[in-house]
């Protein structure tokens, strides 16, 4: 079971479903499952989207703090705390 992306409000509506795409295909990236095209589409959004880059960094670092610490999944707490410090560095 993973959870549900919560994604970032963005203010520029151009990105919009370029936004959408990436957060909707967050998981499958983080677990190699996307497909090329979608892998390759979320690459070239994340590089020039900082809003959608802090949220692909965020999840990739529960991902791993988790693994690490072998728990379940990561504390709504941990994941939060992170959520802060990147977009402060994102901002
Ligand atoms: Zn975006």
């Amino acid at each position: 079971m993973t959870d549900p992306v919560v994604p970032i409000p963005h203010e520029r509506a151009e990105g919009e479903n370029e936004c959408e795409h990436a957060l909707v295909h967050l998981n499958e990236y983080l677990d190699s499952e996307m497909t090329p095209e979608d892998e390759q589409r979320m690459r070239a959004h994340v590089a020039h989207c900082s809003p959608c880059l802090a949220e692909l960094s965020i999840e990739e670092l529960v991902k791993q703090l988790v693994r690490r610490s072998c728990a379940e999944r990561a504390p709504e707490t941990l994941r939060v705390r992170i959520h802060e410090q990147i977009t402060i560095l994102a901002g």
